[in-house]
């Protein structure tokens, strides 16, 4: 079994056993809450593989990191609003249903790049 199925194997299981509820949305979406958990994320993390700066948020030009799309980015807040209003990481992906996470990164158009 390879490394990545294993992780997001074990991603579902927390979050089934977290809050008593099976994950909606398929392999691709565990696959993304996964990656986000960890912080690893192509959308944020693929300079290092192109050998590139680190990226800077497009809308507030602060380092864009997985923490600053999810909670800390000041414009994305009021999207952000309409899906969870948890200000943490750690709450986010223990009290927020990963389709609600899911569908604030669809509305930001990013989700197809974690
Ligand atoms: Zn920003």
């Amino acid at each position: 079994m390879r490394r990545e199925q294993t992780s997001s194997m074990k991603c579902s299981q927390t979050w089934a056993k977290t809050t008593g509820e099976a994950m909606e949305g398929g392999r691709k979406q565990e696959t993304a809450m996964c990656r986000l958990r960890v912080g690893h994320t192509w959308l944020t993390q693929s300079y290092l593989l192109k050998n590139e700066e680190q990226p800077f948020c497009y809308a507030c030009d602060s380092l864009y990191t997985v923490r600053h799309i999810l909670i800390e980015c000041p414009d994305f807040q009021d999207t952000r609003r309409k899906y969870f209003s948890v200000t943490d990481l750690y709450r986010l992906f223990r009290e927020v249903n990963p389709s609600r996470i899911a569908g604030y990164l669809k509305d930001l158009g990013v989700y197809g790049k974690i």
